[in-house]
């Protein structure tokens, strides 16, 4: 075997995946390697994951019959500590898109500078064809099978998509019987009840209106007056929504599932969010026009977010977008192509990795406190992750003002030098 299949072959698994999100993992990797010095050595690191573990859930259904379902745990990178990253239901959940997301959980602790590694699972089902006692079953057996590599000092999960304060509390409470004490460390996004932290909801969406702030400044926009255009209105783009418009913004422009609402002299949020509440989406809202999905991408507008789903803004959209800065509440949803046209017509974009970390950040901060079992107030975190977050895209904008890169090439360069760094001092064993 020459050399070079000595140290890049890549695991068998990973061969036939090139494209999806670790292939777009990978792209993002190779496009930061040569700014890594010679940390570079180290780099094929990042490009497998520490650990894969694929489970075989067996469940009884309420019927009586027995269902086998397929779920994941993926540990991408524990160098520089515990793995963390979410557990997400989806019918879709592929091993590749888990191996993906735990990834960038990796390069986003890291672009934080949370003393955690990346980590993520998933289970392959549809949440919505069971019932509420079949869900805790398969979640309390899925907590079982991985139960031999999660824990409060080696991986951490966390909610993601379909799962919630209730999935974390049937998680810790099977992590805990299994080994004969309370511990609520080994999750985080809990019920307050149960050690959460307060302004964990919220997180994500204040870390959005932080950095969103912080990057307005920096292009020149007044917060008070701009207007703002946001895809998702969920837990991410609702909470950043709400905080955008106490802070003087015009939210002119919402999509979700079920519809887009427009008005030019700012959208009212509060009464938004309460008709979404009661109707499920934000279509048929009053005091606004309805508009085509497609026409949201080329409304003008200072601030885009999106914060829905994978993939939004691509090849047959990036070009219409007349925003200033686009900041990603959602987890990538920008394709790499689409970042480079966004680039080319020089729209400031605050990527994924840095704008959304907030939620993570309170996880931290969770994780801390049932250590301590000292709780903060929600002043004290909502203060503390501004704090964090603040110093997050100061050290990011600063590194890409250095070499003259994007700031999602920023963060990767920061995130992946701290990572291979810790990878470099720890040294391999044996
Ligand atoms: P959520 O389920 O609360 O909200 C999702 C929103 O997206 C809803 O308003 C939904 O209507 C909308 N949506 C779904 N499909 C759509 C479509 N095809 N077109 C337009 N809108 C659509 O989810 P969330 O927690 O707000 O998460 C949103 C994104 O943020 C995801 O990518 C998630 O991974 C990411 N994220 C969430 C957190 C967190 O703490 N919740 C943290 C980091 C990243």
């Amino acid at each position: 075997m020459s050399e070079h299949e000595l140290t890049h072959a890549l695991p068998s698994y990973l061969e036939p995946d090139h494209v999806g999100p670790w292939g777009i993992y990978l792209e993002q990797v190779e496009r930061v390697t040569p700014y890594l010095g010679r940390q570079a050595k180290w780099v094929e690191t990042l490009k497998r994951p520490k650990r894969v573990l694929i489970v075989d859930i067996p469940v009884e259904l309420d019927d009586g019959t027995i269902a086998h379902f397929e779920g994941y745990r993926v540990q991408h990178n524990v160098s520089r500590g515990p793995g963390k990253g979410g557990v997400r239901y989806h019918q879709d959940v592929t091993l590749s898109e888990v191996m993906a997301l735990a990834a960038w959980m990796s390069v986003k602790a890291a672009a934080v500078d949370l003393p955690f590694g990346g980590a993520k699972g998933g289970i392959r089902l549809d949440p919505r064809n069971y019932s509420r006692a079949e869900l805790e079953r398969i979640t309390r057996r899925y907590t079982s099978e991985i139960g031999v590599i999660i824990g409060p000092h080696k991986d951490i999960p966390a909610p993601d998509v379909n799962t919630n304060a209730q999935t974390m509390a049937w998680m810790m409470d099977t992590y805990s019987m299994n080994h004969g004490s309370t511990t609520t460390g080994v999750v985080t996004g809990k019920p307050i009840s149960l050690g959460g932290s307060l302004g964990r909801v919220e997180a994500t969406g204040r870390g959005v209106f932080v950095v969103g702030c912080a990057a307005a400044k920096d292009n020149g926009i007044d917060i008070e007056g701009a207007r703002v255009c946001v895809q998702g209105f969920g837990n991410v783009g609702g909470t950043a929504a709400r905080l955008f418009e106490d802070a003087g913004a015009k939210v002119i422009a919402v999509q979700d599932h079920t519809g887009t609402v427009y008005n030019s002299q700012g959208l009212d949020v509060l009464s938004l969010l309460k008709h979404v509440e009661e109707n499920g989406g934000v279509a048929g809202a009053p005091d606004c026009d309805a508009l085509a999905a497609d026409e949201f991408w080329g409304l003008e507008t200072d601030i885009l977010i999106p914060a829905a789903l994978e993939g939004q803004i691509h090849e047959g959209n990036a070009d219409r977008i007349r925003a200033r800065i686009v900041i990603e509440g959602a987890n990538g949803p920008t394709t790499p192509e689409a970042d480079d046209i966004l680039s080319n017509k020089g729209i400031f974009v605050v990527p994924d990795v840095l704008a959304n970390a907030g939620g993570v950040t309170v996880s931290y901060f969770e994780w801390v406190q049932d250590f301590s079992s000292f709780f903060w107030t929600e002043e004290e975190i909502n203060e503390r992750l501004e704090r964090m977050m603040h110093r997050a895209y100061t050290s990011v904008a600063g590194v890409a003002a250095q070499h003259k890169v994007s700031l999602r090439t920023a963060a990767f360069i920061a995130a992946c030098s701290r990572i291979l760094q810790a990878r470099e001092v720890r040294g391999l064993y044996p």
